[in-house]
C-alpha cells in the first residue's frame, strides 16, 4: 500500500517541515494537584525523611502488589542497593542484557562483580533465556531482567532457570511499571524490582526511584544500605529514647526527600489513565503505521499487559537507501524528535576498554542497535501528534525506499 501523502520534499532537503516545534519522544505531564502537594511539604517540618516517604512506598507496593518498597534517589541507586542488598561482590557475576541503559550494568560493577551481556530475542528485544543459560557459570550470583520498552520479559523461563540454581531474579522495571507478565503485575514476579521516576519514566519525582520487594530481610538490607548503612534510622532511636546508632556496612545517602514523594504520590494517582492513553496511542500508531512499507514495530503478545513507556520500530535496510542515521535526521529535521534506545552495553568504550567487550558478543542485540528507533509516546499526545508522525515516517521512507 502506499503512503496516504504524496511524494513531497523532505524537510531535510529544504522542504517545509511537519512540525514547525519538535515533538519529544517522552515527556512527564505536572498539574496544579502536583504543585500543591509539593507546597504542602515546603509549608511543613519535614523536607526529608518524613511521613511523604513511607505514604509513597505504601502506595506503589499498594500498585504492584509488593509487600515492601523503598525510596531511593534514583533507579540507578535502587540497582546498586539491591547488588549490595543480595551480597554481590567481588568474584562474582550478574547476567544482564546487553541492550539496555548503561545503568544496569554499572550496578553490578559498583559492587566489584562482574556483568555478563546476555543477547536478546530479535523481535522483542527482550533478554533471551537462552542466552541467559548459555552465559551461566559457577560464578554466576543473579540475573537482571530488563522490561525492555514497557514489555515484561519470558518471566517463566528466568524464573525456572534461577529458581533451579538458587540465583536472585532482579527486574530492572525502569520501563514497565504498570506492566504485567501473565496477569501478574510487574514488581511481583522478581525477588526484587528496580523503578525509575526520572521525568521520562511512567511517572516522575525529578530524580527518585523504588525498590519493590516481598522478602523482608531484603527490604532491611536496603534500607540500611541507603542510610550510610545506618542499623536504625533517627526515628526509631528517638522512639527508644536514645542517641546510639552503629554504622555496620558502608552504606550511602540515597534517601528520597518528601519533596520528591509527595510529587510521585500525586502523579501515582494518574498513572492508571496515563497507562490506559499510552496504550491507546501505541494502537493508533500501530494502525497508522501498519500500512507503510520499511518498518517493523517491536513485536507485542499481550498489547494490555505492556506499560509502553517506549515505542520502538525496527527499520527494514533491506528496503530503504539509507541507514538508521539518514532516517533520523530526516525525521529530526521534520520536527519528530525520534531516538534511540540503545548503544548495547557492551559497546560503550568504557566497557571495551575495562571488561574487552566488543562486537559479536551479542550479535542480535547489536544488529537491533543499527535499525531501531524510538518515536514519540507520551500521554498527552494529540491525535495531530500521532498524524504528524505517521505522516513524516511515511515521507521519509517513501524518499528513501529502494
Ligand atoms: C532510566 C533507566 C535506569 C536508570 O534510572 P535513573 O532513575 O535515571 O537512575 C536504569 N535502567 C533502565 C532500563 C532505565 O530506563
Amino acid at each position: 500500500m502506499e503512503p496516504i501523502s504524496a511524494p513531497r520534499r523532505l524537510a531535510i532537503h529544504g522542504g517545509a517541515p511537519q512540525r514547525g516545534s519538535l515533538l519529544p519522544y517522552g515527556r512527564q505531564e505536572i498539574d496544579e494537584e502536583d504543585r500543591r502537594a509539593v507546597e504542602a511539604v515546603l509549608g511543613s517540618s519535614w523536607l526529608t525523611t518524613g511521613p511523604a516517604v513511607g505514604a509513597f512506598e505504601e502506595a506503589v507496593c499498594e500498585f504492584v502488589g509488593a509487600r515492601f518498597g523503598v525510596a531511593v534517589s534514583s533507579g540507578t541507586a535502587g540497582l546498586h542497593a539491591v547488588m549490595a542488598a543480595l551480597g554481590v561482590g567481588p568474584g562474582d557475576e550478574v547476567i544482564v542484557p546487553a541492550m539496555t541503559f548503561a545503568a544496569t550494568a554499572n550496578s553490578v560493577l559498583y559492587v566489584g562483580a562482574r556483568p555478563v551481556f546476555a543477547d536478546v530475542d530479535p523481535d522483542t528485544l527482550l533478554l533471551d533465556p537462552g542466552s541467559v543459560e548459555a552465559r551461566l557459570s559457577p560464578r554466576t550470583r543473579a540475573v537482571v531482567a530488563v522490561d525492555y520498552a514497557g514489555q515484561a520479559c519470558d518471566y517463566g523461563a528466568l524464573r525456572a532457570i534461577c529458581g533451579a540454581r538458587g540465583l536472585a531474579l532482579v527486574t530492572d522495571g525502569c520501563h514497565s511499571l504498570g506492566a504485567r507478565w501473565d496477569g501478574v503485575p510487574i514488581g511481583q514476579v522478581a525477588d526484587a524490582t528496580v523503578f525509575s521516576f526520572h521525568p521520562v519514566k511512567a511517572i516522575t519525582t525529578g530524580e527518585g526511584g523504588m525498590v519493590v520487594t516481598s522478602q523482608e530481610g531484603l527490604a532491611a538490607r536496603l534500607r540500611r544500605f541507603r542510610n550510610h548503612g545506618i542499623a536504625t534510622d533517627f526515628r526509631e532511636r528517638a522512639r527508644a529514647g536514645t542517641w546510639e546508632y552503629g554504622m555496620v556496612e558502608l552504606g550511602y545517602n540515597y534517601r528520597l526527600p518528601d519533596l520528591a514523594c509527595a510529587l510521585g504520590l500525586s502523579q501515582l494517582r494518574k498513572l492508571p489513565g496515563w497507562l490506559e492513553r499510552r496504550r491507546r496511542i501505541a494502537a493508533e500508531l500501530d494502525e497508522a503505521l501498519s500500512g507503510l512499507g520499511g518498518l517493523k514495530p517491536l513485536a507485542c503478545a499481550r498489547p494490555r499487559e505492556h506499560a509502553r513507556h517506549l515505542y520502538v520500530v525496527q527499520l527494514d535496510l533491506e528496503v530503504l537507501s539509507v541507514g538508521r542515521r539518514e532516517v533520523f535526521e530526516a525525521l529530526r529535521a521534520e520536527g519528530i524528535g525520534v531516538n534511540v534506545h540503545y548503544l548495547p552495553v557492551h559497546l560503550h568504550p568504557y566497557y571495551r576498554e575495562q571488561l574487552g567487550t566488543g562486537p559479536g558478543l551479542c550479535p542480535a542485540a547489536e544488529a537491533a542497535y543499527e535499525r531501531i528507533l524510538s518515536l514519540p509516546l507520551f500521554p498527552a499526545m494529540s491525535p495531530r501528534d500521532v498524524a504528524d508522525v505517521a505522516e513524516a515516517l511515511a515521507a521519509v521512507l517513501g524518499a528513501y525506499r529502494g
